[in-house]
Formats: C-alpha cells, sequence, structure tokens
C-alpha cells in the first residue's frame, strides 16, 4: 500500500527547507507543495507518485503529526480501508480500517535509540581496499563448481 498525506493533519514540518517526509523518504516522493501550485494545499506535503512507492513505511513512522496514511490502489482495495499509525515514545499503534466500518488495532514497540545515534560499522574492522583485487578477499578462486569470473574471458562484440 503506498502513502499519502492527509493534509488536514499535516502542517508542513512547520515551514522547514525539508520536511521529515521529504528527508527520510529513499525514493525522492514526498514533496511540500509550498505555494499551494501543485495540489491546491500550501505547505501541505504530498506523495508525487504513489505508483512508485516502496512502501517501507519510514515516512509514516517519521511524520511528526501522524499525518501519513497507507492506503491500497482503487482498484484492488476498494476505496474506504485504510491503515493509520500513530507513534508514541516506545511503541507504534497501528489502526487498520476496513470499509465496512470494521477497526482494528495492532500495538508494536518501536526503536527507542535516538535518531542517527545507531553506528552501523561499531565494532566493524575497517575495510582495507588493497584487497579488493585479491580473489580469495570476495571468494575462493574455485568453490563448490563457483569460480570468480575472468574478465579475459568475456566475448565482446
Ligand atoms: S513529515 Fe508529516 S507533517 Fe511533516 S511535511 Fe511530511 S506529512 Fe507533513
Ligand atoms: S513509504 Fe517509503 S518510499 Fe513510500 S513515500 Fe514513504 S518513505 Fe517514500
Amino acid at each position: 500500500m503506498p502513502t499519502f498525506v492527509r493534509t488536514e493533519k499535516c502542517d508542513g514540518c512547520q515551514g522547514q527547507d525539508k520536511t521529515a517526509c521529504m528527508y527520510i523518504c529513499p525514493h525522492d516522493l514526498m514533496k511540500l507543495d509550498k505555494d499551494g501550485s501543485d495540489t491546491g494545499h500550501a505547505m501541505k506535503a504530498y506523495n508525487q507518485e504513489p505508483e512508485q512507492c516502496w512502501e517501507c513505511y519510514s515516512c509514516v513512522k517519521i511524520c511528526p503529526q501522524q499525518a501519513i496514511e497507507c492506503r491500497h490502489y482503487a482498484d484492488v482495495v476498494p476505496l474506504g480501508g485504510s491503515v493509520q499509525p500513530l507513534r508514541g515514545t516506545d511503541s507504534i499503534m497501528w489502526t487498520i480500517k476496513f470499509r465496512n466500518g470494521t477497526m482494528k488495532r495492532f500495538k508494536f514497540p518501536i526503536r527507542t535509540t535516538p535518531e542517527g545515534s545507531i553506528d552501523p560499522y561499531a565494532g566493524k574492522a575497517e575495510a582495507v581496499m588493497a584487497n579488493i583485487a585479491d580473489n580469495h578477499f570476495f571468494n575462493h578462486n574455485e568453490q563448490n563448481g563457483y569460480r570468480a569470473g575472468d574478465p579475459s574471458e568475456l566475448i565482446c562484440k
């Protein structure tokens, strides 16, 4: 399900140059419509191309206004259903709304480390770039019937 911004909830991240959803989207889909010329809603963000959405929900989780919800495509799931997150300090509550009005809620714990504080390379050895050409660095010359590629075997036309 791609994401959509609920304009009545979005505050444009209070006019910052780059909103939280723009900052986090790995596919650069979110855009702040500063003057309203794109959507008719000034200072509201929107997903420029929902069909390109990776559905990673990073924008959903980071939005401080809980203004981004997930909806399925109308041709797959009829209009009316939605998934809305409510992020707390240590958990996120997902509200699932069915077309017939049925609501279900699921609560999951979330990471509580401060944003930007994780060091993914902590405790790992520094890369030695000089090893990059060593066959044994990436793979053995021959292993389980496979061997490293040999550029001289390339057929170029
Ligand atoms: S992160 Fe939320 S509040 Fe901020 S611009 Fe995006 S949708 Fe609006
Ligand atoms: S769900 Fe992911 S890919 Fe889709 S708009 Fe949000 S951040 Fe971007």
